[in-house]
């Protein structure tokens, strides 16, 4: 069976159908089936390589990270729609009670939580920045991350999810030293999904940033080319879906976290993302629902270091 052809609904379906990915009930957060994550940690692999070639620091963080840092980036007032902020239950016995009361009669009970010190890591980027704190070592750093990042926006839309995976590689140094490394990865990551015989493209970007004072602030990241993407069609011909993005920071987070190059002056920062689970389901609509049937250079890049899939 081959995948749907840029039919959202019906690519969903297949995706089921084929035991891919396993609804949840709610709206973008489903599960990933074994073949789904089997293709999705080859091509982290490959990320790997690449990683590789900059000497990249590996780290990883949890699913949640610091409300506070989340406060420092700003992130609520440039996208409050998409946050999601950790609230939980801190009450004495008789608050437990009436939370068991309003349950018992379906009312509503999310007052009685208190927010705590956490929120949802909206970017895959920003748990590590506060640890770049201080005088970088010459040449700056490089770190790789593989991260859950949350976003709410639910849709019936697959490559629209609530809860994904981003393989993040951030860089921070001299502002030459950071454009240089975000244009090499844009064609890296170009060269990448094109090996992967994804028709992909790239264009200018910017963030969905709230309201009427965020169109003024996506103009601006557009005009100063901030954004770039790699863009692969998956439910639709006409808008490809974003898959990777290249983004250039300047100095942001690096004044807010105090991050210095030798000379002392304040660092510049940029990050490349590629949405695992946007470039797995690229792959599931390019080539089919069944990878032993993909073509031979594609399961090669993929599987090369183990037998094909029987
Ligand atoms: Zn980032």
């Amino acid at each position: 069976m081959s995948a749907a052809d840029f039919d959202s609904a019906q690519f969903y379906d297949g995706l089921v159908a084929n035991r891919l990915i396993q609804p949840t009930g709610v709206d973008g957060a489903f599960g990933r089936g074994g073949v789904f994550e089997d293709v999705l940690e080859r091509l982290n692999c490959l990320l790997d390589e690449l990683a590789a070639q900059d000497r990249a620091e590996k780290m990883t963080f949890p699913p949640v990270m610091s409300r506070d840092v989340l406060e420092q980036v700003e992130y609520l007032e440039s996208f409050p729609h998409l946050a999601g902020v950790v609230h939980s239950f801190e009450g004495d016995e008789a608050k437990a009670r009436e939370l068991t009361d309003r349950l018992k009669n379906k009312g509503k009970w999310g007052g009685l939580f208190e927010q705590t010190a956490l929120a949802l890591t909206p970017a895959a980027c920003y748990p590590v920045y506060p640890s770049l704190a201080g005088t970088l070592p010459r040449g700056g750093r490089t770190i790789s991350m593989t991260n859950w990042v949350f976003r709410n926006e639910p849709s019936k839309e697959p490559t629209r999810m609530q809860a994904f995976r981003v393989r993040e590689l951030v860089r921070v140094g001299s502002q030459d030293e950071v454009v240089v490394w975000r244009d090499q990865w844009l064609q890296r990551g170009l060269r990448l999904m094109t090996s992967l015989r994804l028709p992909a493209s790239t264009e200018v970007a910017s963030d969905p940033f709230f309201g009427r004072g965020g169109r003024f602030l996506a103009a601006n990241q557009r005009d100063l080319k901030l954004k770039f993407e790699i863009l692969v069609p998956v439910i639709s011909a006409k808008h490809p879906t974003a898959c990777c993005s290249f983004n250039c920071h300047h100095d942001k987070f690096a004044q807010k976290f105090d991050i210095r190059t030798q000379d002392g002056a304040i660092a510049n920062t940029a990050c490349v993302g590629f949405g695992l689970e946007r470039c797995v389901m690229a792959l599931f609509q390019t080539h089919g629902f069944d990878p032993a049937k993909w073509p031979e250079e594609v399961r090669l890049m993929l599987w090369k270091r183990s037998a094909p899939l029987s």
